[in-house]
């Protein structure tokens, strides 16, 4: 089917971004790295390491608090406790 907004192109023709040659328009494609319309000759292979997937460090936290002096937080310790702290 396709998106109706945009007709296939299955005769038309088209340039391709890297060589100038002419080509068959849907046989062109695009490279993901360049966003280039390349034909077959052309079109290079996606580099290996943007292949898998890479996991995220989540940094940043829900619902944040300021940063305070740990004395500040803890106000009722005897000098003992905060030396046990240590
Ligand atoms: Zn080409």
């Amino acid at each position: 089917m396709g998106n109706p907004r945009y007709a296939s192109g299955r005769w038309a023709w088209a340039i391709c971004d890297r060589c100038g040659l002419r080509w068959n328009a849907p046989r062109l494609g695009t490279e993901r790295q360049t966003n280039l319309r390349c034909c077959p000759d052309c079109i290079d292979d996606p580099y290996p390491y943007w292949c898998f997937s890479r996991p995220v460090d989540a940094q940043s936290l829900r619902n944040p608090r300021p940063d305070v002096p740990l004395q500040n937080a803890v106000p009722n310790l005897t000098d003992e406790e905060w030396e046990a702290l240590d």
